[in-house]
């Protein structure tokens, strides 16, 4: 791996000054894509980010954790970075097993998530963008803020934790909201100002329009037969989480919407062939698997909808950015008693006219994994099929290709309709 990421990695950071122009990222993106136009969109944001990320100077770059609002990391000037998005970026061009080797060297426990080892063996290998600070909110699991905080101390750089409250009400709310001012505040003065509120209000204005946007789109996802293939969108769930609050956001969804109004118009859905109706929980294998081909290609299942996919909270609110972000972190569907997600779950379900559900349960997530049962029997008491697949997202070592083919192709079986 050193060999092949240390070659692509010196190539990124040669380019990265032209490639975090816009029209050269659109560019990049037009010659290398044939896909639909909100994945032209997303592959522009890719490269331009990716440029962004190799060129700038590390006081501009916050790393953070997927439920850190990026509208408060684009609003106040700075450029979001993930590790645990690039993670699954790396997964997919077969390096991670080299990255996990890395964080087996330096002791970083087994049993903890693949996403965070991972992303501590690159980091460790220093193929990460430098960061000016780190913020991690201690949600869904700790594995995130130990990790950041680390990279922290060990850089001697800031460190902000959010910590979350386990229930939503006023109280908490108003609780989470001073935190984020608080981080808005610390992060502002890392480069000597305050922060600057109109940024802050013009990257929830943005967040709105492609909330709005994606409303729509989801609403249309709805039409039978299902215009866009899954196995895509969940492709597409760790670039979600950078959008929010950046015009690539309301460019994006604004492709997808007109996008699926026109193939719903001209009966082209994605899938030309569609049998039994799934709705996707959790993630998926991040590294090459036949999978999707199985699901989609062979079987003529169609993914209808991906848990992630949805939008669950209310409108930002210029006025009280900071209370509404909170709002729409204490809003999450994972936060709280496991009954709101199954709840969520059980409503797509029914509105997209699922046949039957997949739960990828990623190794490690205690989030995801820890909730199952309490999942299998409410699905199974409202008469809805489950099936659990079992494997890791980011270490491919270990992947059962076939155990998951034929319990894969016997859930398909009992649904019907195949073709
Ligand atoms: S997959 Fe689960 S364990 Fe891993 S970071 Fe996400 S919530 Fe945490």
């Amino acid at each position: 791996m050193r060999f092949k990421a240390d070659r692509a990695f010196r190539c990124l950071k040669l380019l990265a000054p032209i490639l975090s122009n816009p029209q050269v990222a659109r560019l990049a993106a037009l010659l290398n894509s044939s896909g639909s136009p909100h994945e032209r969109v997303a592959q522009e944001f890719s490269v331009r980010l990716a440029g962004l990320l190799y060129s700038s100077p590390p006081e501009r770059i916050v790393w953070a954790n997927i439920l850190v609002p990026s509208e408060l990391i684009w609003g106040l000037g700075f450029i979001p970075f993930y590790p645990e998005i690039a993670a699954a970026t790396i997964a997919r061009f077969g390096l991670a097993p080299e990255a996990l080797r890395l964080a087996d060297e330096l002791g970083v426990p087994r049993d903890l998530c693949s996403f965070h080892r991972a992303a501590i063996g690159f980091a460790e290998a220093g193929f990460f963008p430098k960061a000016g600070a780190f913020v991690a909110v201690n949600y869904p699991c700790w594995t995130a803020a130990v990790f950041l905080s680390w990279e922290a101390f060990r850089h001697n750089l800031p460190f902000y934790l959010i910590d979350m409250p386990s229930d939503f009400t006023e109280d908490s709310a108003h609780y989470l909201a001073y935190s984020l001012e608080e981080v808005a505040q610390g992060l502002a003065s890392t480069r000597g100002n305050r922060y600057y509120i109109r940024g802050i209000e013009k990257a929830l204005r943005l967040s709105n329009e492609a909330r709005s946007l994606a409303l729509e789109a989801t609403e249309m996802r709805k039409f039978i037969p299902s215009p866009l293939k899954g196995s895509k969108m969940i492709g597409h769930l760790g670039l979600i989480a950078y959008l929010f609050g950046s015009p690539y956001g309301v460019a994006y969804y604004r492709a997808m919407r007109d996008y699926i109004r026109r193939i719903i118009a001209e009966s082209r859905p994605e899938q030309e062939k569609q049998g039994a109706r799934l709705y996707w929980m959790h993630l998926k294998p991040f590294y090459s698997t036949t999978l999707f081909h199985l699901v989609e290609d062979e079987k003529k299942a169609v993914i209808v909808f991906e848990e992630h996919s949805s939008v669950w909270w209310e409108p930002l609110v210029e006025g009280e950015p900071f209370l509404s972000l909170a709002r729409k972190m204490l809003s999450h569907p994972s936060l709280g008693p496991t009954e709101g997600r199954i709840a969520r779950a059980l409503a797509d379900v029914q509105a997209f006219k699922a046949d039957g559900v997949i739960h990828f349960n990623h190794w490690g997530c205690r989030q995801s994994q820890g909730a199952i049962a309490l999942l299998r029997r409410r699905l199974r008491g409202e008469g809805v099929p489950l099936l659990e697949l079992e494997g890791d997202c980011i270490d491919e070592n270990g992947y059962q290709e076939g155990q998951i083919r034929v319990r894969m192709e016997a859930f398909l079986e009992s649904l019907g309709g195949g073709l």
